[in-house]
Parts: C-alpha cells; structure tokens; sequence
C-alpha cells in the first residue's frame, strides 16, 4: 500500500467533528497531521491559530483540507497554493466563481491538485441513477429539498450573511446530484426566492431549469426531511431519495443505502488519487446555478428569522 500523506484540517467546525475527522482517522492515505482554527482544535493533534504560521512551521504536510464557511475560505486557499500545498475545498468551492477561477489558475501555474469536494455525489445511488439516466431523454425532473435550518446549522449566522448562500447552502448539494446525473445540461430560466425581513439570503426557493427541470429548497420544514429528486424519462421514472442514497425506478427499490455514511470518506480516497495523478478536479457547474439564481431571482420578503 502507498504510504500516507500529510494533511492539515483547517477550520474545526461542525462538518470537520461531524464527517471531516473522521474519515481521516479511518483512511488508509491520510495523516491528520495538524489542524488550524481559532478557537477549535482535534485532541493530541498539533493545533495553529492560523494558516500562515501553519505553512511556515510545517513544509512536511503536502495538502490543507479546508473546511471553513466559503466566504473565508479563499484566503486560506491562496495563502496555502502560494506556499505550494495542494488544496481540497469544502463545498460550495467558494463565495464567488471568480475566486474559483484565481485559485484553478494558482494551482495549474504551480502543478498543484485542487479539488473541489462535492460530498452529495459520493451518495450511495448517485452512480446509479446517472448510469440508469445514461442515452436516455428527460422528459421532466423535480427537486424537493426542503429542510429544518434549526436542526442542521444551529446557530450558524454566517448562512444568512452575504456569500452564505442561504437554503442554496444545502439546495447546492441537489444541484451537486443534478448536475451530475442529467444526461444532458440545463440551464436556470428563472427563480423566486424567499428573503426573510431580517437576513441577506434566501431561506426558500423555486427554480425553473430549462428541459422541464424544476426545484423547490425550502429551509423551513419541520418533521420530516426530504432531499428527493424525481426524473422522468419515456423509459420510466426514477426517483433518488434520502439525499441521494436511495434509488428507486418505477416505484421499485433499485439499489442504494438508507445512511449518509460513506460520502467523506469517499472524498478523502478521491482527493488521495488526485494527488497521486497530478490531476485537479473542479466542477462548477452546481455553484454556475446557484449564481444564476441570485442573479435571476425575483425577491420576496417574508417573516423575519432567528434562531
Ligand atoms: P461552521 O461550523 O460554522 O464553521 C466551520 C469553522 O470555520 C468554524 O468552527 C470556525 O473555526 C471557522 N470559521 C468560521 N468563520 C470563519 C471566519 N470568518 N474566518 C475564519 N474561520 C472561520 O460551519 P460548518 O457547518 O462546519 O460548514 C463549513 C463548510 O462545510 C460550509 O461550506 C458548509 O456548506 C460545508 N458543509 C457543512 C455541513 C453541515 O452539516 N454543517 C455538511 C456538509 C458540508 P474557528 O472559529 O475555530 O476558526
């Protein structure tokens, strides 16, 4: 077996305990050889407050891992290319395309992987559904990813502020599955989008996609989740449930796994084989719609909110 690589977590928050932790822990290709935060840090793991005291105190760790809200990311991501480490991003891959673009340039420049992580594509039905969809035509497809924000980002404001993207934070990851398994692209025609009174992003929204694709992310619904995706095709229909982990054709189970478990780790055994090849991945394609909404959308003002 290869031996493992070094990489320094950087930003030790929710997703980093929950998934990022981990699947390094458990993975034959990674060392978590340090972490960065401000304030969190992995027991008996060297800790940084920064990133730059980080860079300088330790050229033996080839990768940074970067699992920070996406405003803040770009700085971190630039500061670790610039010192010649390769970079896997958390999603969404940045608050802004362009900043995406800078750092695709950085890391081609300097022959350096850069991997923008989408963890909903690592869903056990995914791969399926996309081989299921192959050389077929969609007739229509319908997202509904309508979500608890209390329960899954408690307290978590930065959602809500400009960059934070709000309901498209998770609504991304269905166009992540969307985007993925179409056999053809669409394209965004138009959106409504639901602002509260007291916040900078949408907590709902409805998009339109050319090719009879519609979407429905709503942030509010308490009791039951539901991350479904329905496409029909002439040859039948297919339905992904459970945020892409269960697969049905015609209404009949056609493969999958009620868990979640397995997304990180997948990510962490593809950005090892990325790093292995000298080969970048960055697909905007998710983050190309979700800009087109914010710049197509029509706004409505609904009930403040807090947490
Ligand atoms: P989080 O817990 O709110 O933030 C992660 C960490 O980033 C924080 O603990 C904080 O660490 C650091 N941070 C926050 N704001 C910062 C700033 N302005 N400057 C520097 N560091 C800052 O967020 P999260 O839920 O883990 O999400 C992080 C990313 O993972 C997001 O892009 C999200 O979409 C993605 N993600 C989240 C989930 C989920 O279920 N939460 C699932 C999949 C993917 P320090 O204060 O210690 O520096």
């Amino acid at each position: 077996m290869a031996h493992k690589m070094k990489v320094a977590l950087v930003g030790i928050g929710k997703i980093a305990v929950d998934q990022h932790v981990p699947a390094i822990d458990a993975s034959p290709d990674w060392d978590l050889a340090c972490t960065v935060s401000r304030k969190g840090h992995v027991d008996e793991v060297q800790a940084f407050a920064g990133i730059d005291e980080m860079l300088a105190a330790r050229p033996d760790v080839g990768v940074v891992s970067l699992a920070l809200p996406p405003v803040p990311r770009f700085a971190y991501a630039e500061a670790a290319l610039k010192a010649g480490r390769h970079v896997m991003l958390e999603k969404p891959p940045g608050a802004t395309l362009a900043e995406i673009h800078a750092l695709q340039a950085l890391a081609a420049d300097r022959g350096l992987t850069l991997y923008a992580t989408w963890h909903s594509r690592m869903a056990h039905a995914v791969a399926a559904a996309k081989a299921w969809l192959h050389g077929k035509v969609v007739s229509r497809a319908h997202i509904t990813w309508r979500e608890d924000v209390r329960k899954w980002h408690p307290g978590q404001d930065w959602v809500f502020e400009p960059g934070g993207m709000g309901v498209f934070d998770p609504g991304i990851n269905a166009l992540s599955i969307l985007t993925e398994i179409l056999p053809a692209p669409v394209h965004l025609q138009s959106a409504e989008l639901e602002f509260p009174a007291n916040r900078q992003t949408p907590i709902a929204a409805r998009l339109v996609f050319s090719g009879g694709v519609t979407a429905d992310f709503d942030w509010r619904q308490e009791g039951p989740q539901t991350w479904d995706i329905a496409v029909e095709t002439p040859e039948g229909r297919l339905d992904l449930r459970m945020g892409g982990n269960v697969l049905e054709i015609d209404g009949r189970p056609a493969g999958g796994a009620n868990t979640i478990m397995g997304e990180y780790p997948a990510l962490y055994a593809r950005m090892a084989a990325l790093v292995r090849a000298g080969e970048s991945e960055v697909d905007l394609a998710p983050m190309v719609h979700v800009a087109d909404a914010l710049t197509l959308g029509r706004r409505v003002v609904v009930e403040a909110f807090e947490f």
